[in-house]
């Protein structure tokens, strides 16, 4: 099977009926891209650079941030590089922000929300991705909207950080694509219209599936209850799919089910046009999409969102034998 594996090296990614999708890695330091190009990965779906902030004991300065943007951007060779705004707040924490305690941090004072609200991180930031951006395939990925009016206010930021920068000759990819994170279940039902607003949607699971069924992603308890397989997380990521083709935009997912082996030919029927996972499951995540027809899995599709539980969806997935 390793063997198997190492076959895949090197070459696109398609369906067994020759449809071409792409398989991304997640990293979350610079070093992790190594990996991701070791796997050979088609790309970066998803930079999670609150690290960045985290492994410090200060906010990372600007030119700290543009380099350890631009050396990714720079080794990924002009393939493309989601890099995602400040994501904090829930299980991820600042010390040195000082945030109030909260009953419940992940609804709280949190990534998108915390980043509009202090503008001074939120710029620096931005002017970091921005002059890192000439360097490669950069694009700008917020986290955590909840709804329309949160996206216009960042995206209104980042004109004006653009504006600063035009004003003191300082390059940037004019074009630069601009994405949200579709993983609060306000924004699925809505991504028909968010996606006349956005450039292009990664579905977040691993958030989504916690909102929408209301069950604490790292809470052992309840973990039961937590399930990429349930039908109505499964309607909100085949909305999100249709609604992003409608406007004419591409949609990916980032959250962990991307590279879920089992869910990978319902998400391929779904029309998902990028999966982005740990880096260590991109070459199983290519073999099974080889060996998958997408014409077929439309089929599977119209099945799973009509059944009841997450056992029946799980059956159905478990009857597909991939060879
Ligand atoms: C997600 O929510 O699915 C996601 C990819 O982001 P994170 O796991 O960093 O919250
Ligand atoms: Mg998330």
């Amino acid at each position: 099977f390793v063997l198997k594996l190492k076959e895949m090296k090197g070459k696109p990614t398609l369906s067994k009926d020759g449809i071409k999708v792409e398989i991304a890695g997640n990293i979350g330091t610079p070093k992790d891209i190594d990996k991701v190009i070791e796997n050979d990965g088609e790309g970066v779906g998803l930079y999670r650079t609150e690290f960045l902030y985290m492994d410090n004991d200060k906010l990372p300065t600007e030119d700290e941030q543009f380099k350890a943007y631009k050396v990714v951007a720079e080794k990924l060779q002009g393939k493309p590089l989601v890099i995602r705004t400040l994501d904090v707040g829930g299980d991820k924490e600042i010390p040195y922000l000082n945030l109030p305690k909260e009953m419940n941090p992940f609804l709280g004072y949190r990534a998108i929300r915390l980043c509009l609200d202090r503008k001074d991180i939120f710029k620096t930031q931005l002017r970091a991705i921005l002059r890192a951006s000439i360097y490669g395939n950069v694009k700008i990925m917020f986290p955590m909207v909840s709804n329309i009016a949160e996206l216009r206010e960042a995206k209104k930021i980042l004109e004006e950080v653009k504006k600063e920068l035009e004003s003191k000759n300082i390059p940037f990819a004019k074009d630069i694509e601009v994405g949200i994170m579709v993983e609060i279940p306000s924004t699925a039902i809505q991504s028909d219209i968010f996606a006349k607003e956005v450039d292009f949607f990664s579905i977040g699971t691993n958030d989504l599936i916690q909102y929408t069924l209301a069950v604490d992603r790292g809470n052992q308890n309840i973990s039961y209850l937590y399930s990429q397989y349930h039908p109505a997380v499964l309607r909100l990521i085949n909305m999100t799919i249709k609604n992003g083709h409608k406007a004419g935009i591409w949609v990916g997912m980032c959250g962990e089910a991307a590279g879920d082996a089992k869910l990978i030919p319902l998400l391929l029927g779904m029309g998902l046009d990028e999966f982005s996972m740990s880096s260590s499951s991109i070459l199983k995540a290519r073999w099974t999409i080889s060996k998958t027809s997408k014409k077929e899995s439309e089929e599977l599709v119209n099945k799973a969102l009509n059944l009841s539980t997450i056992q029946d969806v799980e059956d159905l997935l478990n009857k597909i034998n991939v060879e």
